[in-house]
C-alpha cells in the first residue's frame, strides 16, 4: 500500500486585487461580527467547563473573539477515561483506514476550511496573512500529509525472515494514553502534537494553551469532520499544572508530545520522574523547547542577504518562534554598511492588527509577554554596554504592540545575548574580523540551548569550517538563509541541548516515538 505522494502544499500569496484576498478578508470580517462559544471535546461530546474565559485580540484586545468554557481535574481524568476506552477500537483500524481520516483532514483544510484556519490565526494569534498562510494552511497539511506518507514507511520496513522462520514487527501503539501539551505560536503544531501519536494508533488527551483555543477548537472540528471516532483525541481546557497532576499522577501515562518553553518541559520531566514506578511503560518524553538562535556573519557575507536573513528571522512573527534569530555575530568591516542598510529596512517596516495585509508586524500574544519583552527593552536602554539601534518603542493601549527591536552590545554575555526573549528583539554583538575562529568558539559556548543557527558567507572553507564548529549548537542549521520557516519534508525540525529532545517534528523520526513494536517470530 502507497499513500498518495505528498507534496509540500502551496502557498496563496494573498496578492493585492486577488479573489482570494477578498475571499480571507470577508472571513475575517464575518469572524469580528459574531462571538464563538467554545467547550471542551470528551468522547465526542462537547463538555462545558464551568469558568468562562473571554478571548480576545492581541492587536486589538477589547475586541471579543468569544469565550471557551475551562474545567478541570475531573475533566481531565474523564479525557483520560475516553481515550481509554476508545483505544481498543482505534488501534484495530487497519493503518490505512486510520491514515485515510487525516488525509481527509488535509483536504478539509486546505479547501473548505483553509480561509477560516487563517482568519482565525490572523485574529486570535495575531499573525499577517503570510505567516497564518505558512502555518494554519500550509504547515498543518503538510503534517499530515507527510506523516502519512512516513507512517507508511515505517509499517513497511520489516526483518528478514528465512526458509521456515518468518519474522514480523508490529508496530503497536504505546499502551495508554499520550498527552499533548501544546503551544500558541502555531497552528500547525497545536494540532500536529496530537495528530501524529494519534496516526500510529494512540488516543490522546490534547490540552491547547489558552491563546489559541481559537483555532484550535477549529482544528478538532475539522478532524471529527473527517471521521475521527470519538475519544481518539480529547480537546480539554485546564490549569496547566492542575491537569498536569492528573495526567502525569496517572498509572496509564504513555507519552507526552509537547511544544512550550524550557521550565514547563523541565518540570514535567521531574513531574515524570516522580511518579516513574507507578507507571505501566517508561513514558516516551517528546518536546520542543525553547531557542536562543545564532546568525553568524563571516566578513565574506553578502549584506543584503544576511539583513535580509536578520529582519525576517528575528521579527516574522514578532520573533515569538522558537527558531527566531535573537543574537547576530556581525564582523567590524560588514557593520557599517549591516547597520544602515538595518536602520533603512526596518524603517519602511509597518506595524500595527492584522486586517490591514500591508502589516509586516503584528502585536505580541498578551500583556504578559508585552510586559516581559519590554522589561529586556527599558533594561538595555539603561545599560552602558547596549546601543538601541533600530526600534525600541512599545505601546499596550490598544493591541500589544512592541516595535522590531535591534540592540548592539559591547558584551558577548549581555543578558539578550544569551536569554530567550520570545519577542522581536534581535542583539547584535560585532566582533574583529580577526576573531572569526574564536567567534565561533564564542557562539558554541553561549549556546546552551540548540535550536536553530544561521551562517553567512561566501567563502566555502568558511562555512564548513562554522558548521563543523557548531555541530552541536543547533539542530536546524541554515548555510546564507534565515534561520526560521523550517518546511516539513524539506527540514525536519528540531534541536538538542536546552531546546529539546530532537525528535524532528514532521518525520519519521517523531512517528517512530509513538510506537512500540513487537517482534514475532514464527518456525514453521
Ligand atoms: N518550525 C518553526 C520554524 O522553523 C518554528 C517552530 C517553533 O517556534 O516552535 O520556524
Amino acid at each position: 500500500f502507497k499513500v498518495p505522494q505528498p507534496s509540500n502544499e502551496p502557498i496563496y500569496s494573498y496578492a493585492p486585487g486577488s479573489s482570494e484576498r477578498q475571499l480571507l478578508q470577508d472571513t475575517i470580517q464575518a469572524l469580528r461580527a459574531k462571538q464563538v462559544e467554545v467547550s471542551m471535546r470528551i468522547r465526542g461530546n462537547s463538555v462545558k467547563g464551568s469558568k468562562k474565559v473571554a478571548m480576545s485580540c492581541p492587536h486589538d484586545h477589547q475586541h471579543i473573539l468569544g469565550y471557551y468554557y475551562e474545567g478541570g481535574k475531573k475533566d481531565v481524568l474523564d479525557a483520560i477515561d475516553a481515550a481509554l476506552s476508545a483505544k481498543a477500537a482505534w488501534a484495530a483500524l487497519t493503518w490505512q483506514e486510520r491514515v485515510s481520516i487525516f488525509l481527509k483532514a488535509a483536504d478539509l483544510s486546505a479547501n473548505k476550511y483553509r480561509m477560516e484556519l487563517n482568519a482565525r490565526t490572523m485574529l486570535g494569534q495575531s499573525k499577517n496573512a503570510y505567516q497564518a498562510e505558512i502555518d494554519s494552511a500550509c504547515e498543518w497539511v503538510d503534517f499530515l500529509r507527510f506523516n502519512a506518507h512516513y507512517a507508511a514507511q515505517i509499517y513497511a520496513d520489516q526483518p528478514i525472515s528465512s526458509p521456515g522462520v518468518w519474522n514480523r514487527l508490529e508496530y503497536r501503539p504505546l499502551e495508554g494514553f499520550v498527552y499533548a501539551l501544546t503551544p500558541f505560536n502555531f497552528t500547525a503544531i497545536a494540532g500536529n502534537l496530537p495528530a501524529a501519536p494519534a496516526m500510529m494508533g494512540n488516543t490522546v488527551v490534547w490540552k491547547p494553551a489558552p491563546q489559541q483555543i481559537y483555532s484550535a477548537a477549529l482544528l478538532m472540528q475539522i478532524l471529527e469532520e473527517a471521521g475521527l471516532p470519538a475519544g481518539v483525541i480529547n480537546l480539554v481546557f485546564a490549569d496547566g499544572p492542575e491537569a498536569g497532576e492528573v495526567v502525569f499522577g496517572h498509572r496509564e501515562f504513555a507519552g507526552i508530545h509537547f511544544t512550550g518553553s524550557t521550565k514547563v518541559f523541565q518540570t514535567i520531566w521531574q513531574n515524570i520522574g516522580n511518579n516513574i514506578a507507578n507507571y505501566k511503560s517508561y513514558p516516551r518524553i517528546v518536546g520542543e523547547t525553547g531557542g536562543k538562535d545564532f546568525v553568524i556573519a563571516h566578513p565574506s557575507a553578502d549584506v543584503k542577504a544576511l539583513v535580509t536573513g536578520l529582519i525576517r528571522g528575528a521579527f516574522e512573527y514578532q520573533g515569538q518562534k522558537c527558531s527566531a534569530a535573537s543574537r547576530a555575530y556581525v564582523p567590524a568591516s560588514l557593520w557599517p554598511a549591516v547597520k544602515s542598510e538595518l536602520q533603512s529596512e526596518l524603517g519602511q517596516i509597518k506595524i500595527g492588527g492584522t486586517e490591514d495585509f500591508g502589516n509586516f508586524v503584528n502585536a505580541v500574544i498578551d500583556q504578559k509577554a508585552f510586559d516581559k519583552i519590554t522589561s529586556y527593552i527599558i533594561e538595555a536602554k539603561k545599560s552602558p554596554e547596549v546601543e538601541v539601534i533600530a526600534g525600541g518603542d512599545f505601546d499596550a493601549s490598544r493591541g500589544y504592540f512592541v516595535e522590531p527591536t535591534v540592540l548592539l552590545t559591547t558584551n558577548p554575555h549581555y543578558r539578550t545575548m544569551e536569554e530567550e526573549i520570545f519577542g522581536p528583539v534581535l542583539t547584535i554583538y560585532v566582533y574583529p574580523d580577526q576573531d572569526w575562529a574564536a567567534t565561533l568558539q564564542l557562539v558554541d559556548q553561549t549556546s546552551a540551548y540548540a535550536l536553530t543557527g544561521a551562517i553567512f558567507s561566501q567563502d566555502a572553507y568558511a562555512l564548513s569550517e562554522a558548521a563543523k564548529v557548531l555541530e552541536n549548537a543547533a539542530g536546524n542549521l541554515y548555510l546564507n538563509d534565515k534561520c526560521t520557516g523550517a518546511v516539513v519534508g524539506q527540514q525536519p525540525f528540531g534541536g538538542a541541548r536546552a531546546s529539546g529532545t530532537n525528535d524532528k517534528a514532521g518525520s519519521y523520526l517523531n512517528l517512530l516515538r509513538w510506537v512500540s513494536p513487537r517482534t514475532v517470530k514464527e518456525v514453521f
